[in-house]
């Protein structure tokens, strides 16, 4: 073999050779360049020495040559090198050395052409066959004569998956023997071009005559089959083809290369490895088309091409927070891969569906981004306008697309092709995305489309991403109903305020009677009180306030200052535009706390004591109420106990005390009343009036009421295990006792344990129970009777009398209240009171008095005919130890 020939085929029109090397037999077992191969038996040494003394190398290169074939038998790993060779005109031509090991006993070199200056992009790189530029261009040339032609796309099947099994430098090889099959077969008779990374395009002079296109077509696959007969052992090489006739099928190269586009992919879905003139009624409308794209989305053809920058976008657009930096970052990562030259991602303010933001990436070529700008929600118009029913606007020569209502303004911003998609997210379209070129026209290739529109469904979840989490924030912040800032901003802002100033003042809203107004007027009444609460703030806002819904009818509002006059008028506005504003006047009051910042408290602590304030006023008349000391030191107190009540009860700390009832007329003890006192961490004593309302509101007072009445069972257990005489004992039963079934369960079986005679105990049912529902009360009172208990109505005239309830309700005893008997000047209040002695006579109840303090009193008493009494005159509630020992053991 002519050693020449390595050099000589380089220097040929493709400019590349590929060896494979036996390294057993150290011969050289297949060579060929992309025309033709070369069976040949030379041996390494051989190979070896013709390129390192050639003296068209330089010293340096030669150097780096011999470093490198040494280097390369011995090592596995792939090896690469650049060498200078001088050509007969003295002008310099640099080659690549590349290669590596694929199997144990072969070696792959390819030696190739590196692009220099003096090429241009006439040929492509590779295969040196026609650029995309110059077919575009070959093509339009041939538009403006009559002789017909033939456009096919020739499209090597499963590229990708080739490229990915048996490494990119067999891939090269394909494209280079695709390449030079093609152009040796369409020899003088057109021309061949690489228009994408594995897409060909011919443009040949044929008849327009469907016989002759098809056998032009078939010869064309059977070429492209040899390859892989012939050259390439491992993998088979096939091609799916597409074609459309000049003048036939168009007239200009746009309509043209749509529908050899259309035929190619009518090829692929009929199983590649074939071709598909392209025929009106097979290949169907575009819109047909392009649905048929979005119906197999998931095809091989998605999965395998450009996989790796699609999730390389995802990748970057999810690494961090970081989202303007990750948006630019993988635009400019699609930029450059599929060679564009402006991308610009238009984000859509959903609401007012104008545009929010716009990113923008462009290459070196570019004409600049301000071009690609849209601002008015005309030109979003235009641009939904232009999309197909898929969504994508596809044009790849704008200058020949005139009649596009869109043309002007691609015109104006120089965009010579260019692929646009509308980015949609469930349904609502969060942007659009456009991919330009700005000097060439673009094929855009059925790969690149899906890969790109796979690309644009990335941007719309992204985008939509943000969206939600604005939503969110917004959600996190503000208040859903009034819109205003919630506690947790409300909190944040008023934090960062309170450290730089000590002069503030925090008022806690609340509106009077709100659950009462909900359920009379119902929530959307209610609802429109609290926004017009709202609204009244940003009315009333002054410098440095700051306001927020707390939850419910509860407003917080911060002013930096302490001036009275200043929140009064805060206040006063509010009250007013509530108490006005509203479809139901004057029923819609405003009560406020406030408390004004003088002891440099933590913030809580000053909402804390507000919000005590706020509690103060029971009626809107003294709405504003100010936060006063000793309001926070019961709070304080009330919480302490609250924190202990329940350990109290384990602890015996609620002592037993009771208050002899005496007979007048004998003045025998014939009963006593059971009273608590708390003796509070055994510490100090507390009064009931201190305790009860407290366990009354938080719900304690139904545990009492058992502990109650399990000290005075075991007061009388000791009374009857000392055979002393019993005497009856009253206990009080809370009004807030609800489950009447329950009590009686429980103090029945307290009593049975402790093996009491029900007749030895008195139940004290308070006025105020019974005038909500006399019905039930009189129940209760039956079921007591029945398991024999005696029962008493407490406080009789203390607020709620119900005379003519009285009657229906079967009690053994009256107790008058201690109001109802200390005036005994008032003669309205005596004939009043000699009233209830009669009726209570005439029902056969006894009447006891309440709280007598005077003989005076006493003995008007008697003259009525009331003989039990109760009161300090006889005697003050006593530990029950201490009366014990006074009045039992005595009798
Ligand atoms: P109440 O049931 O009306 O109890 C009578 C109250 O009148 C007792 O107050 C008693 O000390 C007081 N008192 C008796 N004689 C006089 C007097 O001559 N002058 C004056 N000014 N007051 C007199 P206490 O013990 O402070 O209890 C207050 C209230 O607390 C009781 O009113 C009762 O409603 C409630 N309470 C006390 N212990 C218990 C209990 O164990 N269970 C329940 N549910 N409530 C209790
Ligand atoms: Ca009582
Ligand atoms: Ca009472």
């Amino acid at each position: 073999m002519n050693h020449n020939n390595f050099i000589n085929n380089l220097l040929y029109l493709y400019n590349n050779v590929t060896i494979i090397i036996n390294l057993k037999e150290k011969k050289i077992s297949h060579y060929y360049d992309s025309n033709n191969l070369i069976d040949s038996n030379i041996s390494i040494d051989e190979f070896v020495f013709d390129f390192s003394n050639r003296n068209e190398f330089n010293l340096d290169s030669k150097n780096k040559l011999t470093r490198f074939f040494s280097n390369f038998f011995s090592s596995n790993d792939p090896f690469s090198i650049n060498a200078t060779y001088i050509l007969k005109d003295e002008s310099k031509l640099l080659l690549n050395f590349k290669g590596y090991k694929y199997d144990n006993d072969d070696v792959l070199l390819v030696i190739s052409r590196i692009e220099d200056n003096i090429t241009n992009s006439t040929y492509d790189y590779l295969t040196k066959v026609l650029s995309r530029e110059s077919m575009v261009k070959k093509v339009n040339e041939a538009l403006l004569d009559v002789k017909p032609f033939t456009l096919m796309i020739i499209d090597i099947d499963y590229f990708k998956q080739f490229n990915d099994s048996y490494g990119h430098m067999y891939g090269d090889i394909v494209l280079v023997e695709v390449a030079s099959a093609l152009k040796k077969y369409v020899s003088n008779n057109g021309y061949v071009g690489r228009i994408g990374g594995d897409e060909f395009l011919l443009l040949l002079y044929i008849d327009n005559d469907y016989e002759v296109v098809h056998d032009a077509c078939s010869k064309i696959k059977k070429v492209i089959n040899n390859i892989s007969n012939h050259n390439i052992k491992k993998a088979s090489i096939t091609a799916t083809i597409g074609c459309a006739l000049y003048p036939n099928d168009g007239n200009n190269y746009y309509t043209l290369f749509k529908k050899i586009d259309k035929a190619l992919y009518r090829g692929k879905r009929k199983g590649r490895n074939c071709f598909i003139i392209y025929d009106e009624e097979k290949c169907g409308k575009i819109s047909d088309e392009f649905s048929e794209i979005n119906n197999n989305i998931d095809s091989k053809d998605v999965k395998y091409s450009n996989f790796n920058i699609i999730s390389a976008v995802s990748e970057i657009l999810n690494k961090d927070n970081n989202y303007n930096k990750n948006i630019y970052d993988s635009l400019d990562l699609i930029g450059t891969y599929f060679v564009l030259d402006r991308i610009a991602l238009y984000v859509l303010n959903i609401d007012e569906d104008n545009i929010k933001q716009i990113h923008c990436w462009c290459s070196n070529n570019s004409t600049g981004l301000d071009k690609v700008i849209l601002n008015d929600k005309e030109n979003i118009d235009v641009w939904r306008d232009n999309l197909d029913s898929l969504g994508m606007l596809k044009i790849v020569q704008v200058e020949s697309n005139k009649h596009l209502t869109i043309y002007n303004d691609l015109h104006n911003q120089q965009t010579s092709a260019i692929l646009a998609f509308e980015l949609k997210c469930r349904d609502e379209n969060v942007g659009f995305i456009r991919f330009d070129m700005c000097s060439i026209n673009r094929f855009w290739q059925t790969n690149d489309i899906y890969s790109l529109m796979v690309i644009s469904k990335l941007y719309a979840i992204f985008i939509n991403k943000i969206n939600e989490q604005i939503k969110h924030n917004k959600e996190l912040y503000y208040d859903r109903l009034t819109s205003i800032y919630n506690y947790i901003r409300w909190r944040d802002l008023v934090q960062i305020e309170v450290e730089n100033t000590s002069s503030y003042s925090v008022m806690y809203f609340d509106i009077e009677g709100f659950k009462h107004l909900n359920d009379i007027y119902g929530s959307k009444v209610c609802d429109e009180a609290l926004i017009t609460i709202a609204e009244g703030f940003k009315e009333v806002f002054t410098t440095g306030m700051i306001y927020s819904r707390v939850a419910d009818d509860k407003f917080l509002c911060f002013i930096p200052t302490d001036d009275k006059s200043l929140i009064e008028s805060v206040y006063n506005y509010l009250e007013n535009k509530l108490r006005t504003s509203m479809n139901y006047k004057d029923t819609f009051h405003l009560i406020c706390g406030v408390y004004i910042n003088k002891d440099n408290d933590i913030l809580t602590t000053s909402i804390d004591k507000a919000n005590i304030a706020r509690k103060q006023p029971t009626t809107y008349k003294e709405g504003l109420c100010y936060f006063s000391s000793e309001q926070y030191e019961e709070k304080k107190f009330k919480t302490e106990l609250e924190l202990h009540m329940f350990e109290a009860l384990d602890n015996n700390e609620f002592l037993l005390y009771l208050q002899p009832k005496v007979n007048i007329k004998t003045g025998e003890v014939i009963g006593a009343e059971a009273l608590t006192r708390w003796n509070f961490k055994h510490e100090n004593l507390i009064t009931p009036n201190l305790f009860i309302p407290l366990f009354e509101q938080n719900g304690f007072i139904k545990e009492l009421d058992y502990k109650v009445f399990e000290n005075v069972c075991i007061f009388l257990r000791k009374v009857i295990d000392n055979n002393n005489n019993p005497i009856i004992i009253s206990v009080n039963i809370s009004r807030y006792q609800k489950d009447f079934d329950t009590y009686i369960n429980k103090i029945d079986s307290i009593r049975k344990d402790y093996n009491i005679p029900p007749e030895l105990i008195e139940l004290e049912i308070t006025e105020g129970m019974y005038v909500s529902d006399v019905k039930e009360i009189s129940n209760l009172i039956k079921k007591l009777h029945y398991l024999g208990y005696r029962v008493s109505m407490d406080d009789f005239g203390s607020g709620y009398s119900n005379l003519a309830a009285l009657a229906d309700m079967d009690f053994d005893l009256i107790k008058l209240d201690k109001g109802f008997c200390v005036n005994t000047k008032n003669e309205k209040e005596k004939i009043i009171l000699s009233f209830v002695m009669e009726l209570a006579h005439e029902l056969d109840m006894d009447v006891l008095c309440e709280g007598v303090e005077t003989k005076e009193f006493m003995e008007y008493l008697k003259s009525i005919g009331c003989n039990i009494v109760q009161g300090y005159l006889f005697d003050k509630p006593i530990p029950e130890e201490h009366f014990y020992d006074k009045y039992i053991k005595k009798i």
